[in-house]
């Protein structure tokens, strides 16, 4: 049993032992952590107790960050964060990574990874929760975003593989989407999918150093083409590209500074809007993962399963049919 006062007040006050134990609440699947986490986050967001962030027009700067394993994700993010708490902000990294396959060392929010960040009393790294679902991870996620900003972070990353549905539900909960890259060619660049050229609001091409920096400078030429195709006809905002070195710290001043004209192009307003929109949306996508879940462990359904299963497989059953069969079991 948590005192959720206690715990909301040492938040509050920026204890790391408290953050933490926080995060480790909104992680857990149980009906009573869960219950104490959302106590806890109304505490934490009641305007009359004046917290919720440090960045004044509702809440920090919320930015995801997305790219294959090995373009330089965490690299960039020590960069970033070490480059933004010299200009004296207090910057939060999570990570949101639903696969339990991880792979070639892209283990993300490591903390070995961001050595100097990890050690720095303004940052606070978080691994990605390794709970099941992509919803479950979502909703932790997004509520140790709660508690980062009401303990006084005003910078928060979020950091993703470039992967499937994680980008989109990134995409969710964050003001500004960054697009990590790195030098490729002209077929390797057909390989990038529309959907992250989409979603993605400031592009970066990283390792723009030595040798590969003229290849880097090259990408970035193609990729905003690309771009201006998927933006054509709309008057909203082009995706800047960018080219940058993590290693060596070059540019990551320039990416900062375009996430920064990012927002301010959506302007309070528009970013009230967009915040709100997405918590409309995560409402639903809560709703479904629940019912999703409440699926899989009906018992009903699990009764018809295997039956329904060998009918589909043998080609007796057309799916349809197999659907009502299913939903019938459920429903009863
Ligand atoms: P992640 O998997 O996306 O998090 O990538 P990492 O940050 O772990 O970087 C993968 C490898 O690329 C490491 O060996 C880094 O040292 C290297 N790397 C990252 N950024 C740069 C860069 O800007 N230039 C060069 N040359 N190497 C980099």
């Amino acid at each position: 049993m948590v005192d959720v006062t206690d715990l909301a007040d040492d938040i509050r006050v920026g204890k790391r032992a408290a953050i933490s134990r926080a995060i480790t609440l909104v992680e857990s699947s149980r009906a009573d952590h869960r219950a104490e986490a959302r106590e806890l986050l109304g505490l934490l967001t009641d305007p009359s107790t004046g917290s919720g962030g440090a960045g004044g027009d509702g809440g920090a700067v919320r930015v995801g960050i997305s790219g294959v394993p090995g373009v330089g994700k965490s690299t960039f993010i020590e960069a970033l964060g070490t480059h933004l708490i010299d200009e004296g902000h207090r910057v939060g990294v999570l990570a949101v990574d639903p696969s339990s396959v991880r792979t070639g060392g892209s283990v993300l929010g490591d903390k070995t990874r961001m050595s100097r960040l990890a050690v720095s009393p303004d940052a606070f790294i978080r691994p990605s929760p390794s709970a099941g679902t992509l919803g479950g991870v979502a909703r932790a996620t997004s509520q140790a975003v709660t508690v980062l900003e009401a303990a006084g972070f005003d910078v928060i990353l979020i950091e993703t593989v470039g992967v499937g549905q994680s980008e989109i539900t990134v995409a969710g909960m964050v003001d500004t989407f960054l697009f990590l890259t790195i030098a490729r060619t002209g077929d390797q660049l057909q390989g990038i999918k529309k959907g992250i050229l989409e979603i993605a609001d400031v592009v970066a091409v990283n390792k723009a150093d030595g040798d590969r920096a003229q290849e880097a400078e090259a990408t970035s030429k193609d990729l905003a083409g690309a771009l201006r195709l998927v933006h054509a006809g709309t008057k909203t905002w082009v995706p800047p590209v960018l080219t940058c070195s993590a290693l060596e710290g070059t540019g990551i001043d320039t990416v900062w500074n375009r996430i920064i004209r990012h927002r301010e192009f959506l302007g309070r307003t528009g970013l009230r809007e967009k915040r709100a929109q997405q918590q409309l949306d995560f409402t639903w996508a809560l709703v479904r993962d629940e019912l999703d879940q409440r699926l899989r462990n009906d018992p009903a359904v699990a009764a018809v399963r295997a039956e329904v299963r060998e009918a589909v497989l043998s080609g007796e059953m057309p799916a349809a049919t197999a659907a009502d069969r299913i939903l019938e079991a459920y429903d009863s």
